[in-house]
């Protein structure tokens, strides 16, 4: 069903929400997905629109992230959004993906992100419904990482998101929001979080503070990321650092950006902690073409972000 309004999408009794399609319609080709209850909702005028008012960015869920990526509001006031929403996957696939969409996509594993015939081979793990994880076969939990690059930069900016669950509407923070996505992404490929997205919410920046956004792929131009990071500092906020890419959630680097606030740090020290903090926090597992071990080895690539303490960003 193609949505139109807010009341249609309520009527679908086991409903599956579609954005732009780009992320779940390989899943329902490879058969890790059987959703039967399509509701596209990007036209729902509720989950469109950007608007900066009473001190926040509203972003609608159904909003492209094409058209979130080359707006002026959002990258002259909340850039880490814009350039990740830029930097998202490939021109072909940014014009259809919506920021709920990506927001809500689907962890991905190398034994998961298969067709029928190749995972026809290997027990089913956590995420397809058995009881074991393939990656980590000691762990009780699905380890597959999370990979959204938008995710990353809302979480640096605080963004909430109002959702509706159970017949009723409540903003929420986007972290709690993927916190729980995360937890029912692993448990079964029939599982999903049973909430509509309808927008987000961005606090404004105070005077003074620089932000941006960072990612490091195989091919710039269209691979998921194999690490990003968003960085903010300088304003009369604390300064805050996000790590994507790197765990089944993106990662809060705390201790690292403590070393933002007091000036006085060397870029070397900066990135010493960053790679010590990465490496208590990340979960790096066997991905397409990169071993754990080189994943650690990225750690470092929070350098790219560290001239926006100069405000050279
Ligand atoms: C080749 C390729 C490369 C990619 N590269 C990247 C990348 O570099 N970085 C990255 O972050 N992602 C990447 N992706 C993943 C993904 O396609 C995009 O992130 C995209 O933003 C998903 O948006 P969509 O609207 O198409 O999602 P959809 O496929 O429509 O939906 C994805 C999931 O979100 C749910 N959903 C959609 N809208 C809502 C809503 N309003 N409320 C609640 N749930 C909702 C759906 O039910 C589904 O489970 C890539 C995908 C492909 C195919
Ligand atoms: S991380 Fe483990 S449980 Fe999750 S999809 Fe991969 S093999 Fe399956």
């Amino acid at each position: 069903m193609v949505a139109k309004t807010l009341e249609e999408i309520l009527q679908a009794e086991h409903p599956t929400y579609i954005g732009g399609g780009t992320d779940i319609m390989p899943l329902l080709k490879n058969h890790v997905r059987d959703d039967q209850d399509l509701v596209f909702v990007s036209e729902v005028p509720e989950l469109q629109g950007m608007e900066h008012k009473d001190g926040y960015l509203y972003l609608g869920a159904g909003e492209r992230l094409y058209d979130i990526s080359v707006s002026p509001l959002v990258k002259e006031g909340w850039p880490a959004i814009a350039q990740a929403a830029g930097a998202t996957a490939s021109p072909q696939i940014r014009n259809i993906a919506t920021i709920g969409g990506n927001i809500m996509q689907d962890r991905r594993c190398i034994y998961f992100n298969q067709s029928r015939y190749w995972r026809s081979g290997l027990p089913l793990c956590f995420k397809t419904g058995g009881e074991v994880c393939l990656q980590i076969p000691n762990s009780p939990v699905c380890r597959a990482i999370y990979y959204s690059d938008v995710a990353t930069a809302l979480l640096l900016y605080e963004a909430e998101a109002e959702c509706m669950e159970n017949g009723q509407r409540s903003w929420i923070p986007v972290q709690e929001l993927i916190a729980r996505h995360s937890q029912a992404n692993g448990l079964a490929c029939k599982e999903h979080l049973p909430v509509l997205v309808i927008r987000f919410r961005v606090p404004e920046a105070p005077k003074g503070e620089k932000s941006g956004f960072y990612k490091y792929a195989m091919r710039a131009t269209i691979d998921f990321p194999l690490i990003n990071f968003a960085l903010r500092c300088g304003g009369d906020r604390p300064a805050r650092i996000i790590a994507g890419a790197v765990a089944p959630e993106p990662v809060v680097l705390e201790e690292t950006a403590k070393l933002l606030e007091n000036g006085q740090s060397t870029e070397e020290e900066i990135i010493a902690t960053c790679e010590a903090e990465l490496k208590k926090l990340a979960k790096p597992i066997k991905e397409a073409c990169i071993s754990p071990g080189l994943k650690r080895d990225l750690y470092r690539q929070l350098s790219a972000l560290l001239p926006l303490r100069e405000n050279k960003g």
